[in-house]
């Protein structure tokens, strides 16, 4: 039988392969044995229940709570050819009595059902004439007080679930702690049920952590190369989604506000839009992201800091449902900590308890430094088997970038204290830097022992400093006044019996070339992108067509394998990641018939490589030539570095040179090396070109002294390197 699924995958879904746990649990499910699956977002819960409906005689049963998504889910099942339908409050009368006779008449594999209209009598009795093969329970946390979203109405099922003895009872959920899992077995009665549970590391998602600094800049530097993709951008409160969502369009960007203070037509009008591809961005307060199975969400930033890691892991889970690589960025602030903090300490007894309990753990995974997926994983119960994810910030960053800061740690802690651990840390920044400032002077600070000690640092960096100190927790920052005080953990530090390491600036969010050179399939990387907005184009003018969300004809993966693989006949076109039997009839015409226009106009037939050009002299054993070869050869800038044990200040003065000796460099190589975001590097690049790049005072001061000089340093040579092609 489970050849049979393996047939079903390929021939109506087009995949080749299951992911893991799907084919054990479907194989269970075929047996008629009960069956728990937990497996995260975008894990594939779906086939489960689906590719065995289509191999049972009977009717396969869905309860969802997510009313929203039924219509959803039976337009996508239409498209595979699978025939489904669903039985909720949305549908009218009419509607409701045609779906009721096309289950008498045996016309659906699957039905979806709210738990409240399986309740009702009418329902029961429709049902008890039918043969029910598998009664699958989506969302079956719902069922245990333990969850995070106990339902009474859930409780109910278990009875339901007796009335149908013939049929195998699937649980499926996506968050369940081993105690909710036991409680779902026991409350259905699953006897001798297999659990199958899946591991909550979801390998797509980059997971980043950055400093809250100046959020709209941030987010606009985010967004700056992602102008074409679908992504949620979180708030906490409504007014703050109503303004970032305004002044995201006036900058250009699409986007729609959804919380609960839009009328129930504006909330539905604003969702429609975003699952359309009608608008890219949702700027929302938590209420979004429930009803949605969009699988091609590619970001989820957090604006404010999330309620607990499990609202956070299930907000950052709505991104790259697809598989594909997916960001989550969350800005951090201590502000918004204290925010929350401010709401726990509304509560009382075990509620505030469990709240600290859950603030407590996010903070911690928050200001961790190792890889991010080690605290987030294990707090869902499971140990991660690896030391590095290579897709998380911290891993990420290229090593050396640590600095150790014991002096000016020191410097600054005791600035604190001289300052009788009263202000903030703008003043004393203001402090160490020396300046005349009003409050400064009023205070008399100029007079403290450590005024001017500090000006090797700009304001900014030692307010940035600040944070990294109240990161490693030797600083806290007074709840009201933001003053800052120093911890137990200070003491050590200032006896010079502790070292302060850590990296400065975590406000930048777009910095991600190294990312970008780590992500999963190379398809992913090199396919053809205007091949690929032509497809798009295509998609989404046959879904307006049909009044169905572009995803339901094919996700991006098959897009971009299309645009990698340039499929020129149904039989190469089969081959094609979610191209079925189905869809290949409906659609395979009319997309090969693009892609072969495309391949013929561009005469792609295969692909080009470039084709490096080696350094020509070859005795010569200048340092620069050896390094500019070996830059040449792809080694990267840190590579060099370390491996000369050069600083790379040093390593880029050689690819100059090297440059003006009259060779090329790759100028994407250098680029990587930036620490800038797209948006940033582009302003540098035009003050560059509008007053030369040899000289970097007068750029740098074009630029407000903003960039330093290091950055500086490395867009010029990349900028002298592009220029010569
Ligand atoms: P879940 O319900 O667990 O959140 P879904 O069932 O919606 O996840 O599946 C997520 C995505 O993965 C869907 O687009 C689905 O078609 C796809 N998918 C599921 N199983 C496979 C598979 N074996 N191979 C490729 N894609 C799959
Ligand atoms: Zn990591």
């Amino acid at each position: 039988m489970i050849q049979q699924a393996r047939t079903i995958l390929k021939q109506t879904f087009g995949y080749d392969e299951f992911r893991p746990l799907q084919q054990d649990s479907i194989n269970n499910v075929l047996q008629k044995r009960d069956s728990m699956v937990i497996m995260p977002t975008g894990g594939g819960k779906s086939l489960i229940y689906q590719i065995p409906s289509i191999i049972f005689n009977g009717l396969t049963i869905v309860v969802s709570p997510l009313i929203s998504l039924m219509k959803d889910q039976v337009e996508q099942l239409e498209e595979y050819g699978v025939p489904a339908l669903y039985l909720n409050s949305t549908l009218t009368t009419e509607q409701y009595r045609i779906n009721v006779n096309r289950i008498r008449a045996g016309q659906a594999k699957l039905l979806y059902l709210a738990p409240e209209t399986l309740m009702l009598e009418k329902t029961r009795r429709l049902l008890s004439t039918l043969k029910v093969d598998c009664f699958t329970i989506d969302e079956a946390h719902c069922i245990s007080e333990w969850g995070h979203d106990f339902r009474p109405e859930y409780r109910q099922l278990a009875e339901v679930r007796k009335e149908f003895t013939d049929a195998v009872c699937l649980a499926l959920t996506a968050t369940a702690t081993p105690r909710v899992q036991d409680d779902i077995q026991k409350i259905l009665g699953m006897k001798d049920s297999a659990r199958f549970v899946a591991s909550f590391d979801r390998k797509n998602l980059v997971l980043k952590v950055a400093d809250k600094e100046n959020p709209l800049d941030q987010i606009l530097d985010f967004l700056y190369t992602r102008n074409n993709q679908s992504g949620i951008i979180y708030c906490f409160s409504r007014r703050q989604v109503d303004e970032l969502a305004y002044d995201l369009k006036n900058n250009g960007h699409s986007a729609l506000p959804y919380h609960a203070g839009l009328t129930d037509q504006d909330r539905m009008n604003n969702q429609d839009a975003f699952i359309r591809d009608d608008v890219r961005i949702i700027v929302a307060t938590i209420a979004f992201g429930m009803g949605i199975n969009k699988p091609d969400v590619r970001y989820v930033i957090h604006h404010d800091m999330p309620q607990n890691i499990e609202s956070y892991y299930q907000q950052i889970g709505r991104a790259g449902r697809d598989g594909l690589k997916a960001d989550c960025l969350l800005l951090y602030s201590y502000s918004d900590r204290q925010k929350i903090q401010y709401f726990i300490n509304q509560k009382e007894g075990t509620e505030k308890e469990v709240a600290e309990r859950h603030l407590d753990a996010l903070i911690n995974y928050l200001v961790f430094d190792g890889c991010r997926r080690i605290p987030l994983i294990r707090y869902f119960g499971e140990s991660y088997k690896k030391s590095q994810c290579g897709m998380c910030d911290n891993c990420l960053r290229v090593k050396g970038n640590e600095e150790d800061y014991t002096l000016q740690a020191q410097k600054f802690l005791s600035c604190v204290i001289r300052a009788d651990q009263l202000y903030g840390a703008y003043h004393i920044a203001d402090v160490l830097r020396g300046s005349s400032a009003k409050k400064v002077l009023e205070k008399g600070h100029n007079k403290l022992s450590t005024y001017g000690i500090g000006k090797e640092w700009s304001k900014n960096q030692w307010v940035q400093f600040s944070r990294l100190l109240i990161r490693k927790g030797l600083v806290e920052k007074d709840p009201e006044h933001g003053s800052l005080i120093l911890t137990e953990n200070a003491k050590p530090v200032l006896k010079g019996d502790a070292s302060v390491t850590g990296i400065l600036d975590r406000t930048q969010t777009a910095s991600d070339g190294a990312v970008k050179a780590k992500t999963s399939g190379f398809v992913e990387k090199r396919y053809n992108e205007h091949l690929f907005e032509e497809l798009r184009k295509k998609r989404k003018e046959l879904a307006d067509e049909q009044d169905i969300p572009p995803y339901a004809i094919f996700p991006d993966t098959t897009l971009i394998e299309m645009s990698y693989y340039f499929p020129q006949d149904e039989t190469s076109l089969i081959g094609i990641y979610g191209v079925g039997d189905m869809k290949l009839k409906k659609y395979g015409n009319l997309f090969l018939n693009i892609i072969r226009k495309f391949t013929r106009e561009n005469n792609i037939t295969s692909r080009s490589r470039v084709i490096r050009k080696r350094a020509v002299k070859t005795a010569s054993k200048q340092r620069h030539e050896l390094v500019g070869k070996e830059f040449q050869d792809g080694k990267t800038i840190d590579h060099l570095a370390e491996q000369f044990g050069v600083k790379t200040a040093t390593i880029l003065s050689h690819l100059k040179k090297y440059l003006e000796d009259g060779n090329s460099i790759d100028p994407a190589g250098i680029i990587n090396t930036s620490g800038l975001s797209e948006r940033k590097r582009d302003e540098v690049f035009s003050s560059m070109k509008k007053l030369g790049p040899g000289l970097l005072k007068p750029i740098y001061e074009d630029l407000d002294k903003e960039v330093d000089y290091n950055e500086l340093r490395i867009l010029q040579l990349a900028y002298l390197a592009g220029s010569k092609k």
